[in-house]
């Protein structure tokens, strides 16, 4: 009868619970295209070549390679410099003032995952309670916001299943309802934004559309959250794809910040090492002192967590971001990844023929999202062994010459 003995189990997580059934499965014909990770053709996760380097150059010098000894609780300052600048300076050179004037709190954090998970920490401890998210989203937001602090998770209408559209109307609708009839200069909520290649729909709003969207929760002076997990996977060019970015900045003015939850997992391949980062960028009139106030806050709900970054791959990160050679080659790492992710989601249409071809194209990233019933996905997994994420989602990366037919003839089957 103690607590302990009342505590029940949890369900198993959303995305990577399936991975462990897809251990299990002993058909030799299984494909697992639940998780984001980027595979080659042969179905290796691969390191880039920019990111081999500059793996090598790590390990190679004595200085970075010998001293394990940790971070500081914000992170490593030279990698701050060149994410800033990478961020700030090359993606977003109309603001680039924002860097000379020191308007932005920046930390080194444990990838993007952490991002959110500290600005969610902060946010809730200071400023808001409340957060909205897409419907849908990836699965993890809700539970880093509900296990950080946020009393209050609304969901926001994103996209339409039967016409496979954003529906900017009704979400613009639904804030203006209920934000709108709150007192939003004492209570402002926050709000989530995918910055590119929407996980999982794989759908965006367009910039037309992202004007009016920002317009309005500028008008009701929400909070934007920025998650940005997917830098250059929707068109191939990093800096293109930093667009929602760049025009939340020109916008200008977000009272209580903006906040930019980046990750280097999947644009670098560093998944496992742990490297992304938060910024918030203070508005124009905040003060030096704002900024210092920010800045000291965030150490203390880093440290709680996980004391400090881990090391590794944010020198490799670093390094990648030094060189300018490197830095172009990664560039076109990051192009060719994309034109591979292309190429299969073309390949897959050819041999679907599925008539809503429009869907099709207008989906980029790395997922394919198919808009399965639950029971079609499921029997994609009990007849075929093909394991997607229970909402339909494929990932397009575990997809090769290999298996494009099986997968091909299995999604054929199960959508007739
Ligand atoms: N946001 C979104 C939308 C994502 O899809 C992911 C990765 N799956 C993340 C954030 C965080 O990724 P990571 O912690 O691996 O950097």
């Amino acid at each position: 009868n103690s607590p302990l003995g009342k505590v029940r189990r949890a369900p198993p997580d959303k995305i990577l619970g399936l991975t462990e059934h897809f251990n299990r499965d002993t058909n030799p014909k299984k494909v697992n295209l639940t998780v984001g990770i980027y595979k080659d053709d042969h179905g290796h996760v691969t390191t880039f070549p920019s990111v081999a380097k500059a793996q090598r150059i790590v390990d190679s010098h004595e200085e970075l390679n010998k001293n394990l000894s940790y971070l500081p609780i914000n992170g490593n300052e030279v990698y701050s410099k060149r994410v800033l600048d990478f961020l700030y300076r090359e993606s977003c050179p109309d603001n680039a003032e924002l860097l000379d004037k020191d308007k932005i709190s920046f930390v080194q954090t444990l990838s993007g995952t952490g991002a959110v998970a500290i600005a969610s920490k902060f946010l809730s401890a200071f400023i808001s309670k409340d957060v909205w998210l897409p419907n849908y989203s990836w699965a993890n937001h809700q539970n880093i916001f509900s296990k950080n602090g946020f009393e209050n998770i609304h969901l926001y209408s994103y996209y339409d299943l039967s016409s496979g559209q954003v529906m900017v109307e009704k979400w613009l609708q639904e804030l203006e309802d209920a934000v709108g009839r709150t007192d939003n200069v004492k209570t402002p909520q926050a709000i989530l934004l995918h910055a590119c290649c929407h996980n999982p729909t794989g759908v965006d709003p367009t910039r037309e559309e992202w004007h009016t969207i920002i317009d309005k929760i500028h008008e009701l002076n929400m909070i934007p959250i920025i998650d940005m997990a997917y830098q250059g996977l929707e068109s191939g060019n990093l800096i293109d794809d930093a667009y929602l970015l760049r025009m939340c900045l020109a916008k200008g003015g977000w009272s209580n910040g903006l906040y930019l939850c980046q990750s280097f997992a999947k644009d670098m391949g560093l998944y496992g090492e742990g490297v992304g980062s938060l910024s918030i960028v203070l508005p124009p009139a905040a003060r030096v002192e704002n900024k210092l106030a920010l800045d000291s806050q965030l150490k203390p709900i880093i440290r709680s967590i996980y004391s400090s970054p881990p090391g590794y791959g944010c020198r490799v990160a670093k390094v990648v971001l030094s060189n300018e050679a490197l830095k172009q080659q990664w560039f076109r790492d990051v192009q060719n990844m994309v034109q591979r992710l292309h190429g299969v989601r073309h390949k897959l249409y050819e041999n679907l023929q599925w008539p809503d071809l429009v869907n099709f194209e207008k989906q980029h990233g790395m997922f394919y999202f198919t808009r399965f019933k639950p029971k079609q996905v499921n029997e994609l997994k009990e007849k075929y062994s093909i394991y997607l994420t229970n909402d339909g989602r494929l990932s397009l990366s575990g997809v090769n010459s290999s298996n494009i037919d099986y997968l091909s003839t299995a999604l054929g089957k199960v959508s007739e």
